[in-house]
Formats: structure tokens, sequence, C-alpha cells
């Protein structure tokens, strides 16, 4: 198993070298994505990584390009790793629905990382780490385990540096006290997540809108400062720390909802998220609720924990099946929160109904639970 433990680099003079660090790397990055370009437009394939790595090696040789070699090769070859993916994941979507962008160039000020593999770091116990030729320290919050298999340094948009160690953790066998409980969950506009039965609705917490609010008006003093003015980068800075102070708050509240929904069911039920499709209803709040690195936190606890965790198809029609009879009602919109089915007469609140039928259709698909004849699955 991989785990990454986070820590925050302390103050000092001398992380300067990591920032040039990380500006030299997007400097790299950019002129690969370039070469790539170029090659592109010239045999119209995609170039190869190992041509490219002896390319830069050919590079770091010329005058012009000795600051390169600042950074560890073993950071140069994640970076050509990287672009690898992104255009392997590129070409493949050509032949797919799913479209993905090729990768594109990056401002130096957005780029945010280099990493190490192997090389490059040596760790010195305690709070040091030593990295390249020099010794910082970091927050010792909590302690390492496993095995280090690679170093991030990461830059926030307040300019804080981190580090960021993966790990291979031995799998240890789970001891999981099975509850015996199941349950499917739907995400909703007014609550975050309602559940399939009889306990409470989590209710999305006050801090998104406070937060929408606070960046609003962060926003706005900054428009009002004049570019280049040092007031202008102050303000700047401000509604940077606005959202990081939200993204905190909302990864605090996601994994203390995963954790607690990990430990009370033994399997979990949720619906194969279409985020365009959601933020075409709903507008821009979907991506104020980070719902995708919500499922993430939970599934990760789900492996940690043992329990089962199943995505249910997109299309599956869940807010329009009536969960008693299997009725499909068609007329159903997204302004109608509660509706009364036309065969069997049952009153459905539209998000329990749909958790319901998650829940069964979940179960279900795992050979478990209340399992109803297979119904025509019909698009949402
Ligand atoms: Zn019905």
């Amino acid at each position: 198993m991989r785990k990454t433990f986070q820590y925050k680099l302390y103050q000092a003079k001398r992380n300067k070298h990591l920032h040039q660090q990380i500006d030299i790397a997007a400097g790299i990055y950019n002129h690969c994505i370039a070469l790539h370009k170029r090659y592109y437009r010239l045999y119209g394939k995609s170039l190869n990584k190992y041509q490219l790595q002896k390319h830069i090696t050919g590079l770091k040789k010329q005058e012009k390009f000795k600051a390169w070699n600042q950074v560890g090769s073993q950071a140069i070859q994640d970076i050509t790793d990287r672009i690898d993916r992104a255009y392997k994941l590129f070409f493949d979507s050509l032949k797919s629905e799913r479209k993905v962008a090729p990768p594109g160039f990056r401002k130096r000020v957005k780029y945010k990382s280099f990493t190490l593999k192997q090389a490059g770091y040596k760790l010195l116990g305690g709070n040091k780490v030593k990295i390249g030729k020099r010794i910082y320290r970091f927050h010792h919050s909590r302690n390492l385990e496993g095995m280090v298999k690679t170093l991030t340094v990461k830059r926030d948009p307040l300019g804080d540096l981190y580090l960021f160690f993966s790990c291979d953790i031995k799998d240890q066998t789970i001891d999981r006290i099975m509850t015996g409980k199941s349950a499917g969950f739907d995400f909703g506009l007014k609550t975050f997540l309602m559940p399939s039965n009889e306990t409470d609705p989590i209710q999305s917490p006050l801090f998104f809108k406070q937060g929408i609010k606070a960046v609003k008006k962060a926003n706005n003093v900054l428009s009002r400062k004049k570019k280049g003015s040092n007031h202008r980068k102050q303000a700047r800075k401000h509604l940077a720390r606005v959202h990081r102070t939200i993204a905190n708050k909302r990864k605090d509240f996601h994994f203390k909802t995963a954790k607690a929904l990990v430990s009370e069911y033994d399997l979990l039920c949720f619906e194969d998220l279409n985020i365009k499709a959601m933020q075409l209803l709903w507008g821009r709040k979907v991506s104020d609720l980070g719902l995708f690195s919500f499922l993430r936190t939970v599934e990760h606890y789900c492996r940690q924990e043992g329990s089962e965790l199943v995505f249910v198809d997109r299309f599956f029609p869940s807010s329009k099946m009536c969960s008693s009879c299997g009725h499909i009602n068609k007329e159903l919109a997204l302004k109608d929160r509660s509706w009364v089915c036309s065969e069997c007469r049952t009153d459905h609140d539209r998000d329990k109904n749909a958790a319901m039928n998650i829940h069964r259709e979940g179960a279900s698909s795992l050979g478990l639970g209340d399992v109803r004849p297979a119904l025509q699955a019909v698009p949402a």
C-alpha cells in the first residue's frame, strides 16, 4: 500500500534554492512541451521519452542551459515521464468518447513541484532532510512509516513549501469488526449526502457558503488595486490565503465524514459521478463541494478499513425510478423535490428515493441484499 506523508518546511532563506529548482523544472517542462509540439507538427507522431531525455542530457552540457543542472536528473526524468503519460492519455482519448486535452504550457507561477525518486535526497532523522547539497528542516508533525519511494517538493500559491514523502507500507491484515450495515448515498444540492436508511442526512457545511462570500470579497478588493502595485500583490496573497483556508476546511470535513461512514458501514454505494452533467444542472456549486476528492477519501478509508465500495452506473435512473415498485417517472424535473408514484401511490422525497435505488442497485451488483428483478436501465 502507498501512503503519503506531508510536512511543511520551515521558512528559511535557503528555501530560495528550492523555489529556484521549481522554477527551473517549469522551464524544462515548457521546453519539453515545445519540443513535443514541434515534433508532432513535423512527423505527425509523439516523441518518445528516451529521445527526449537524451536531448535534455545534451542540452545540460551547453552553457546556455547550465542552470538545469541544479535540478536532479531524477526530477527531470519525472518531468519527461509525466509528459509522456499525459500524451498517452491524450492519444488514447482520441479513440474514445471522453476527450482529454494534450498537455500544454504552464506559467512559472502556476508550476508547483518537482519529484525525486530514489536519489537526490536523504533523510537525516528527526526533522532534517538533505535535498541536493543542502539541509532543510520541516515541521515534524508525525512519524514516517514504511519505505520512502519518492519525495515531492511542492509550492502552494502563498509561496509556502511542503514535502510529500510517498511510502510503501506493508499490507496489514485488516481486522474489521463487521457491522452488518450497508447503505446507498445520493449527493444533493441542499444536503451534502442523503443516506438510504433512516439516519440523518449529512448537511453541506456552512463554510462552503461563507467561503464563496469571502472569495468574492477578496476578489473585489483585488480588482480595485492598481496593476503592478504593492497593494495588489498583498491583495492577491490574501485571496490565495482565503482559498487555502477553505480548501483545508473542506479537506477536514471530507476526512471526518468519510471516516465516520466507513467505520459504520460494511458496504457503501454511490453513483458514478458525471460532474459535467451535474455542473449544467447545478451550476458552479459542484466544484465548490469537491465531490471527486470526497469519493477518493472514502475509497482510501474503505481500503484501509476493509469496507466495500460500489459505484452504480451513471445511466442508472436513480432519481426517476420508484424505489417501491420500479415504475419510471419520466416527467420528473430537477425542481421536483418530492413526487408521488403514479403506479403505487408512494410518496417520495427525491434524494431519499435516489439513495434507496443506489443502495439496492449497488447491493444487488454484489449479490447482496434485497435484489429485485433486473429493470431496464434508461438514460437519466
Ligand atoms: Zn411506485
